[in-house]
């Protein structure tokens, strides 16, 4: 038993945690206890499968004692983007700073007021709210924010072994974690994050922005960088290139630059516009978002069709960033699914080779589109994360529009995990929850029948991604 395993066993005595079914109820707010008695049988069943996370980023002890405010914002996804709304550096210097650093600081940007505003609309959503309760009932504390942050700080002493007590609950088995957002972790990070949720495994993905970026900044020519973008992409697929293991999958953060995803063989396209991007370099930084993607765009649809080609020989499946917010970084409109119908049919020489496309984020807003995607080819998948748990009780709602028309076989559970470990825990018990609220509607409408719907349930929440991404070999 390594440190790390003996201090979360010893905890989960303290914590007196018990797995006994019958106690699985305590994860229902009252209105839900009342629901139809099918909910009640297939809550019971479905609370207790197996849990895996197509797509997540890991966390870091960063975040272990943090202030009701930091937590709000690291939180949200609209806390996420502070640091882009001052001059860069600026809000980490002030984070980071003393009171009279900080005090400097709001003199000349008027942060404190500025993040007050913004953290206060924050912590008036129903999500932030919802979480509180839950958190609150997870704790055995007072329902509010700040009681809440309170005895959480209390358990973060021993940080990972909270954190495993949050894999438990929900009963986490494998993670896929995204290494191209890290948020300034490395690959010690990466190590101490993979043995702590353990026995949960890890499973990696790499996103193909990381690769390239190492390149672009580079005084080579279009073909060297070539050879040392392929390179680079193999050893990510075959060897160890990804942090030293290597991906079950690529990941791509293209749409939200360009919109449509073209496909580009054209090699001769690719180079001018390498040499357009390496002319533009050093003033970049300065240009206009839509200008700067523009001057990338045909490189970046070479290099993506590149690592397509190659997840299709070794038929692996693409993430593709879809919907979301990221606000203000993306460019919100470029984020529609049906732009990723070229790149789902993958057309070459008047064929379409369909490689298995992973669009992500249920497309959100437009769920009802990458829904749709998903129904009309077979090998477009659906994606449950950033909606869950984000929408909170409306998942049912939403859960009930995806299973509508995407088969079941296609579904994958996700969380897309930032930050802190309890978005890992709530899109679980939240995802859970309606995910059984949802089906019993199938149930009592007649379209499922009760072993038909726990049998849906294990497809979603485990045994579509272990097939997806071949997770029993890996
Ligand atoms: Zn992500």
């Amino acid at each position: 038993m390594t440190a790390i395993e003996s201090e979360n066993e010893s905890h989960r005595q303290a914590a007196g945690e018990v797995s006994d079914s019958s106690c699985k109820l305590k994860h229902l707010p009252l209105f839900l206890k009342r629901q139809h008695p099918e909910f009640e049988k297939l809550f019971e069943v479905i609370d207790a499968l197996p849990l895996d996370d197509t797509h997540c980023h890991l966390i870091t002890d960063r975040d272990a004692i943090t202030s009701p405010k930091r937590f709000v914002e690291r939180i949200s996804l609209g806390g996420f983007p502070f640091p882009a709304y001052f001059p860069e550096g600026v809000y980490e210097q002030w984070v980071n700073g003393d009171e009279a650093a900080k005090f400097a600081l709001d003199k000349k940007f008027d942060i404190r007021s500025k993040v007050d505003q913004m953290i206060y609309h924050l912590s008036q959503s129903i999500f932030i709210k919802f979480l509180v309760k839950e958190m609150a009932q997870f704790l055995g504390c007072e329902p509010r924010l700040e009681t809440v942050i309170e005895a959480r700080n209390d358990r973060s002493k021993i940080y990972w072994s909270y954190v495993g007590s949050l894999f438990r609950d929900v009963n986490y088995e494998n993670v896929i974690h995204d290494t191209g957002f890290m948020d300034g972790a490395g690959n010690r990070e990466i190590d101490t994050f993979e043995r702590a949720i353990e026995p949960c495994r890890s499973h990696r993905v790499a996103r193909i922005e990381a690769i390239q970026d190492e390149f672009f900044g580079m005084d080579i020519g279009f073909e060297e960088f070539e050879a040392k973008y392929t390179a680079r992409l193999l050893d990510v697929l075959d060897g160890g290139g990804n942090y030293g293991k290597k991906s079950v999958g690529m990941k791509s953060y293209l749409l939200p630059d360009i919109g449509l995803i073209r496909p580009l063989y054209d090699k001769s396209l690719a180079e001018k516009s390498w040499i357009a991007m390496r002319k533009s370099l050093s003033v970049r930084s300065k240009m206009e978002r839509e200008g700067a993607a523009n001057i990338t765009k045909d490189l970046c649809r070479y290099t993506f069709t590149l690592a397509l080609e190659e997840c299709l020989k070794r038929d692996l499946p693409m993430q593709i960033h879809t919907g979301d917010g990221e606000a203000p970084y993306v460019i919100l409109r470029n984020q529609d699914p049906f732009y990723l119908e070229e790149v789902v049919r993958f057309d070459k020489d008047n064929m379409m080779r369909m490689p298995k496309i992973v669009p992500l984020h249920a497309g959100y807003p437009s769920v009802g589109k990458a829904a749709w995607l998903s129904h009309l080819y077979p090998n477009c998948y659906f994606e449950l994360s950033i909606m869950t748990p984000f929408i909170h009780q409306s998942l049912y709602e939403r859960y009930k529009q995806v299973l509508e028309v995407v088969p079941m076989s296609k579904i994958l559970f996700a969380s897309d995990n930032f930050h802190v470990p309890e978005l890992f825990w709530i899109a679980g018990r939240w995802g859970k929850r309606y995910l059984s609220q949802a089906l019993t509607d199938c149930v009592v409408g007649g379209s499922l029948t009760f072993e038909e719907a726990i049998e849906a349930a294990r497809m979603i929440l485990y045994k579509n991604n272990r097939a997806l991404y071949k997770l029993s070999d890996a």
